[in-house]
This record gives C-alpha cells, structure tokens and sequence, in this order.
C-alpha cells in the first residue's frame, strides 16, 4: 500500500449526511487519497468537497458489487461504508457480500463515524503499508497468520 491510499466512501441514504460531515471535516486527509464511491454518495461527496471521486453504479444498481469486485482484484486499501443498522435495504444481500469480501481480503473497514476517525488519522495512512492477505491458492492448507502473504509477495498472482 502507498502512502496515497485507495478508499472507498459508501453511505446509505439515512447516513449519507453523518459521512458528508465526517469527510468535510477530514477534507484535507481525504484529498491526500484516491477516493471511490457508489452512484449517489459519490456525487453527494463530490458536491460537497470539491474533489474528484471515481462514481460506480449505484449501490442498489450493482455499485456494492463493483466496490467488492474492485477489493478482490487488489485495487482498493480502505472501506468506509456508514451502512444503515435501522432500515430494510432492497440490496441487502449485497452489502453483506461487501464487507465479507472485504474482510476475505483484510481490509480496514470502517461503519461508523468513531471507526472512521480512528482509521483516518492513524499515522500507518501517510506511510507505505503491507497488508497481509490470507494464501487462498492453497485452500487444503489452514488459515493461519503464517500463511498470510504480503499482497504482492504472491508466488502467482491470486487476481
Ligand atoms: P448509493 O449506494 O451511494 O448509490 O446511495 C449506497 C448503497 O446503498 O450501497
């Protein structure tokens, strides 16, 4: 991982105002990183910080899809997703593939405000960074810490 990180920021529609304020406050460490969205968060953020976003699908459209696809082939180092614990979503089932697939990869996932602020300021953000990931080419092996492989240190590439 390089110190410009690949983040990306998803709200769902009840918690799109409570991230907005998080990344105005946070603007100038975010403008640091290249940042990715979902359809409709992505053009909240856009407005409101006035930096370039990567907008995908729509979350309900595909765009949680997208974002998981994006981890498993290695492009993207952070997750902030403020996903809704109070309301029924038509795309549930799409946002738990996401943070399952996050987590498959090890990646820092971050669902509420305090989380996000932890992550964003921790010093491991401005530097170069080697995130472990598990060996899933030899399933018949057990997953152990031993078997985790810097990302880039695989004997194949897994993508
Ligand atoms: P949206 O999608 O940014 O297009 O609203 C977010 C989501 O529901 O996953």
């Amino acid at each position: 991982m390089q110190p410009r990180k690949n983040i990306a920021l998803v709200a769902h529609d009840n918690r799109k105002h409570e991230l907005l304020e998080w990344a105005k406050f946070n603007r100038s460490l975010l403008a640091q990183h290249t940042l990715c969205s979902t359809g409709t968060t992505g053009a909240v953020l856009e407005q409101g910080l006035s930096i370039d976003i990567i907008k995908l699908r729509s979350g309900p459209l595909g765009g949680d899809q997208q974002i998981g696809a994006k981890i498993s082939q290695g492009e993207l180092d952070f997750l902030i997703f403020f996903w809704d614990p109070l309301s029924p979503q038509p795309h549930d089932t799409d946002v738990k593939a996401l943070l399952r697939i996050a987590t498959v990869w090890n990646i820092p996932v971050a669902c509420n405000r305090a989380s996000a602020d932890f992550m964003i300021s921790l010093p491991l953000m401005a530097q170069d960074y080697r995130r472990l990931v598990p060996d899933y080419e030899h399933p018949g092996l057990q997953l152990l810490p031993a078997r985790l492989v810097p990302i880039g240190h695989e004997s194949d590439p897994p993508f």
